[in-house]
């Protein structure tokens, strides 16, 4: 669907099959920009692939066309589809230096960030990262359409937002903690520090968050990115007070499974070493006390 002038939005289905066989269903945003060049921000999932070729047919260009895929940061379910890309349209692949190792080796990756069977049953191989995205630059797509960089990292250290200033549109990855979802971030100084960075971003009216199925507009954009931060907030309060409450002999396992239940979430993702990363951030931070706005 066309969410602004140049980009169009396409939500992707995709399962996680975790150690024990479980199937967590999910689902990730890929961003098609049109433009004088074709650009792709994200592959997402190995199956999506062959659905985003045919949305860009739909809107008369072609997938040999796409120049430029644009990754907001390294993670499977962000590059799944990069092997298919590179056979079938063989584009430049852009992302963060940080996040680079990841996406060039997802064996690596598997290994320093395990989730479930993600890379066999949803990646499509390897590809080289051929060029660098930094905080500061911009890319021209051609037609007076530009995308500027901004790096956001948190959820991961190579995270980073774009945003096209003629649409208004800004993409922000999985920066920005989204409520009512496991939280999943690295570091959360440099999250909060992020969601600083995407509030100062002028000018963007439209906000394009990987962890929503929603396009958020308006005054709702700066909203959202506020209720992200209380969010992290609430989540810190709650990992403090859990581990007060149960003790500190309590198994860090246990700590994870009961934070997710005062948060109302299933607490099977416990088990999940993602998440478990999040609470450790959190234990490794000062508490961050409330919003202040
Ligand atoms: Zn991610």
């Amino acid at each position: 669907m066309r969410v602004s002038p140049h980009v169009h939005a396409l939500l992707l289905n995709c399962e996680i099959e975790l150690a024990s066989g479980a199937r967590i269903p999910r689902f990730v945003p890929a961003y098609v920009i049109e433009a004088e060049r074709l650009t792709v921000v994200d592959t997402a999932v190995r199956s999506s692939a062959p659905i985003i070729f045919d949305y860009i047919e739909s809107i008369g260009r072609k997938p040999e066309e796409i120049e430029y895929v644009i990754h907001t940061h390294g993670h499977f379910d962000h590059v799944g589809g990069n092997g298919i890309f590179a056979e079938r349209a063989t584009p430049r692949f852009w992302a963060h230096p940080n996040d680079k190792a990841i996406i060039e080796s997802l064996e690596y990756q598997e290994r320093v960030r395990p989730v479930g069977r993600m890379r066999e049953q949803n990646t499509s191989g390897d590809v080289t990262v051929t060029d660098l995205l930094h905080d500061g630059d911009t890319l021209d797509l051609g037609g007076g359409v530009r995308v500027d960089v901004f790096h956001t990292p948190g959820h991961s250290p190579g995270s980073v937002s774009l945003f096209i200033p003629w649409d208004g549109t800004l993409f922000c990855g999985d920066v920005l903690p989204e409520p009512g979802a496991i939280p999943i971030y690295e570091d959360v100084r440099q999250t909060l520090d992020s969601l600083t960075t995407l509030r100062g971003v002028s000018g963007a009216t439209v906000l394009l968050s990987q962890l929503s199925d929603q396009v958020w507009t308006g005054d709702d954009v700066r909203r959202h990115i506020d209720d992200g931060e209380a969010y992290v907030r609430r989540v810190d309060r709650t990992i403090r007070q859990t581990a007060d409450r149960i003790g500190k002999s309590a198994l860090f396992e246990e700590v994870c499974r009961t934070v997710l239940r005062e948060l109302g979430l299933p607490e099977a993702a416990g088990a999940l070493p993602i998440y478990q990363t999040t609470v450790m951030a959190h234990r490794a931070t000062e508490p961050l006390g409330e919003l202040s706005t």
